[in-house]
């Protein structure tokens, strides 16, 4: 960091530049750093939105400076950089992105224009023909959809396992793999992934291999919100999130970023900017400005939620199963002790409840329309982590992209329903459950 305040000639002390020691995250997440060595708004309550997509550069020497500094892998992460297009780099997104690698305790994040723009350019970045991805069998529907349908044709190809199955995890010894893929809090069975014992067979396997070829553990977090797992201390290498869901929270705005170790920064951006699925930087003002900072008071109140219609729902006649790493039915509960955690250290079962209705699928769809067409607190939509209650049926729905063969074998249950817990008052989401429950 520089000394003393040289942006705006302000006088103003340097640690403008620097949050200050001490602070918890959810303090620095409202706050962010008021200026840095790429943008000064110190004098703002909140910063200005940033639109121009091109900037003025000096002179001709500088502009290609620009162009040959920009995502250099041997660049000094603290020299100010040289704007040039929105498409590289731009302030209203570099800030966005210093607060998301706080969040995540990243050393980098870069951020992109939806959750699948942050996957699909990540794993191009990582990969080339010929390298392999060996990831868990139950994935988000468009991420399974991308590496069985298009990745394929560039030559990288998947292979699907049972990622807690010590024999499926034999197939991580491959010299071709590149990439171990799974998520955090599994979409939509809310199925956890032993990472702590991945990373140790793939520390050991990485052990032999050349830089070039190491393997990377790539983790999909969307579903926990960095407030409730936070897989890079646990040392997976490169975390990914939906900054559509909880981060921007509201609904409003999307949005997708990749946290990461800062080597990799470099090759990210550059792989952003050739592919172009660059982040809005109106939304990036949005998704800091709203999203981030009221990010811990929306999930807490959301997990408290969660927690009272998955006891209401497990207790209920109708209800056959209620799979919320809450619960002290949750079969995964040791794993889920270790690894939901905030950032302070606090047990974050989460704000996603799975469930399943006794009966047939025709008892769910009943149910589930009855939901649609009567309940005011209760939503039927995809999408997650919105102010709003929202609930779903993902193998009908956000899953429908993935074979119906595929999807028995990777557990998914036809008939498994999907809430994604909002602010409303609890009170209110349990009585439109019942009411919902009483006429099935
Ligand atoms: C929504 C979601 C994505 C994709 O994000 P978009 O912003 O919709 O592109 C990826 N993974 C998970 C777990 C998601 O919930």
């Amino acid at each position: 960091m520089s000394e003393g305040c040289e942006n705006c000639g302000c006088g103003g002390p340097s640690s403008r530049e620097q949050i200050p020691a001490g602070y918890d995250l959810a303090t620095q997440l409202i706050h962010g750093q008021y200026s840095s060595s790429a943008w000064d708004f110190s004098h703002h309550l909140n910063p200005p939105e940033s639109g121009s997509t091109t900037f003025r550069l000096e002179s001709l020497r500088r502009g290609a400076e620009g162009f040959l500094k920009f995502a250099a892998s041997d660049g000094d992460p603290q020299a100010a950089p040289i704007l040039i297009y929105d498409r590289l780099d731009e302030p209203n997104i570099l800030m966005l992105e210093s607060r998301l690698a706080l969040l995540e305790g990243a050393g980098c994040s870069v951020s992109f224009g939806s959750g699948m723009g942050a996957i699909a350019t990540t794993l191009l970045a990582l990969c080339e023909a010929g390298h392999k991805i060996i990831a868990h069998r139950t994935l988000y529907g468009c991420t399974y959809s991308l590496m069985t349908n298009w990745l394929p044709r560039l030559g990288v190809h998947s292979r699907f396992i049972d990622m807690n199955s010590t024999l499926d995890r034999a197939a991580l010894a491959d010299p071709k793999v590149r990439v171990v893929y799974f998520e955090s809090l599994t979409n939509p069975n809310l199925e956890m992934i032993d990472l702590p014992q991945v990373v140790k067979e793939v520390g050991k396997l990485n052990r032999d291999r050349r830089e070039e070829e190491k393997i990377y553990i790539v983790v999909d977090n969307t579903f926990p919100t960095p407030l409730g797992c936070r897989p890079l201390k646990f040392g997976a290498d490169i975390v990914i999130q939906s900054l559509t869901k909880n981060l921007s929270g509201f609904g409003t705005t999307m949005g997708g970023a990749v946290m990461a170790p800062r080597h990799l920064e470099g090759s990210l951006k550059a792989a952003r900017k050739d592919f172009g699925a660059v982040l809005n930087p109106k939304a990036a003002w949005h998704i800091m400005t709203y999203g981030l900072s009221t990010l811990t008071a929306r999930v807490s109140i959301q997990q408290q939620n969660a927690m009272r219609v998955a006891e209401f729902l497990e207790k209920h006649p109708k209800v056959e199963k209620v799979i919320y790493p809450g619960l002290n039915s949750f079969p995964q509960r040791e794993l889920a002790q270790t690894l939901l955690r905030s950032p302070d250290g606090e047990f974050a079962p989460g704000t996603m409840v799975s469930f399943t209705l006794k009966g047939d699928m025709d008892r769910c769809e009943k149910f589930v329309d009855h939901i649609a067409s009567n309940s005011y607190a209760i939503t039927l939509a995809v999408s997650l982590g919105v102010t709003k209650t929202l609930i779903e049926v993902p193998g009908f729905m956000t899953h429908a992209p993935i074979p119906k063969e595929h999807q028995e074998t990777s557990g998914i249950d036809p008939r498994g329903i999907r809430l994604s817990l909002g602010l409303e008052s609890s009170d209110d989401l349990i009585r439109d459950l019942e009411k919902s429950l009483e006429t099935i």
